[in-house]
């Protein structure tokens, strides 16, 4: 609130031709090396960071830390915007060198937003809120880097906007689909459940894919509510299938944060009068690197209840075998990513072998997705792999295609050869 009122006073006071440069400034991935290095080691970074920067700002600029590892910078009275590029040059510069706590040595890189009044705003709220654009473009633009607010981004926040409105008109009539896409049991040879995809249909750009909205959802929380009403109807469907088949459901980290998701899932368990032993959750990695102590609590309180819980996108984030051992999973699910080389690359294939047992070793089932071709089929079978999913078996279909893609011959494990790595 200091900040707020410093940068009005500023405002107030700005000559003609006097410039302002504020700058918002946001560590990157700084929540996954927090739960590396543990709390207390991420708030001794924290210090000697606010320090450099700083020393940096010099004392005639203004510094704030706005929460986190979020900090604002107040420049006035310079030639801009050669100014504060310099002044960013040199935070980036000042930033890159390792911070040392004890042994431990830590590598860190920001990304800052910048806005300049009065070209991208006379007052404080459009002036922070530009300079905040101005940093998720940095972000999304590959991290590491600084941003100038521009008008262009303007427009493609409008275009967000108007997506963002007709989410939540599509929350309101229920333009959502779920699509299901078979699990297929290896070992018995027949599928063995389905994981829900969402569809959007939207009534003027036709179908819109998850991975279009589903950010957008998590950013402004409507995933909580999109979340809500996939568990409801995964649960509903799953009830009219065979006691044998399972259901599997993405959750987004958000629903662990903003939503009460214990009550969400036992009451669309309740409503479909499914058993919760045929539901599984999937998260991602994103859900471990919110507050543990929060999340580890639900997971527990959903495991003891009797449903299942996976981890999906296995192998593509940061730390991903560092969280296998903070939650006995009931299954880990390979990412696709590493499927696609496993025949004719020997590399790939260890690596695949690797994952396999190390699942086996944990005791957790393992699912490989991706599965596209015989062959890749044929050689997880030889590594026991416990499940696969992929276009092979079959692509996501909608739920009237259930009963059909359940009456399927099994899949024959083709006769391919495939160079078998020495055991
Ligand atoms: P995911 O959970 O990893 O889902 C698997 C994705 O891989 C699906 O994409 C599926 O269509 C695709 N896929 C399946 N088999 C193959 C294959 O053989 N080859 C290739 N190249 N791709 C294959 P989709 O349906 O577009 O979903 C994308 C992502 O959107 C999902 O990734 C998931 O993270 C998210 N998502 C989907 N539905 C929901 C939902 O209800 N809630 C939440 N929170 N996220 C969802
Ligand atoms: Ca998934
Ligand atoms: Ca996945």
């Amino acid at each position: 609130m200091y900040f707020r009122e410093q940068v009005d006073a500023t405002l107030a006071e700005r000559k003609p031709h006097e410039q302002i440069a504020l700058v918002h400034l946001n560590l990157d991935r700084f929540k996954s090396i927090n739960n590396t290095i543990g709390v207390s080691v991420g708030d001794k970074i924290l210090q000697q960071v606010a320090e450099r920067i700083r020393a940096s700002a010099g004392s005639e600029n203004m510094l704030a830390r706005l929460g986190s590892d979020e900090f604002a910078i107040l420049q006035t009275g310079k030639q801009q915007p050669r100014n504060v590029t310099a002044l960013a040059d040199q935070i980036r510069r000042e930033l890159s060198e390792p911070f040392l706590n004890g042994e431990k040595r830590v590598t860190l890189s920001v990304s800052m937003g910048i806005a300049i009044a009065p070209e991208n705003g006379g007052e404080t709220d459009i002036l922070l809120k530009n300079a905040g654009v101005a940093l998720s473009h940095a972000k999304a633009d590959g991290r590491k880097r600084e941003r100038f607010f521009t008008g262009e981004m303007e427009a493609q926040m409008q275009l967000r906007h108007a997506l963002e409105a007709d989410l939540r008109a599509a929350v309101e009539n229920e333009e959502f689909e779920l699509h299901y896409q078979p699990l297929y049991d290896l070992a018995e040879r027949r599928t063995c459940g389905f994981e829900a995809l969402i569809r959007w249909n939207h009534p003027v750009r036709g179908r819109v894919p998850p991975m279009d909205f589903i950010p957008l959802a998590e950013e402004v929380g409507l995933v909580v509510d999109i979340g809500r009403w996939v568990l409801r109807r995964a649960c509903r469907d799953a009830a009219q299938w065979p006691e044998s088949i399972k259901v599997a459901v993405n959750v987004s980290a958000i629903q662990f944060r903003s939503g009460n998701l214990m009550q969400d899932v036992s009451e669309a368990l309740a409503a479909a009068g499914l058993s919760p032993s045929r539901l599984e959750l999937e998260i991602t990695e994103s859900v471990l690197m919110e507050n543990l102590n929060e999340v580890l609590p639900i997971l527990h309180a959903l495991r003891d209840s009797g449903i299942r819980i996976s981890m999906d996108d296995f192998g593509t984030g940061y730390s991903s075998l560092s969280y296998l051992s903070s939650f006995p999973f009931d299954k880990i699910k390979i990412d696709k990513s590493f499927v696609n080389d496993i025949v004719d690359n020997k590399e790939a294939h260890a690596i695949m072998r690797a994952i396999i047992l190390l699942g086996d070793a944990l005791g957790m089932r393992v699912t490989v997705e991706g599965v596209e071709t015989a062959a890749q089929l044929t050689l997880l079978e030889f590594e026991e792999c416990d499940e696969i999913q992929g276009y092979h078996i079959s692509p996501p279909r909608p739920v009237r295609d259930v009963p059909h893609l359940l009456s399927l011959p099994p899949k024959s494990s083709g006769a391919t050869a495939f160079p078998t790595l020495e055991r």
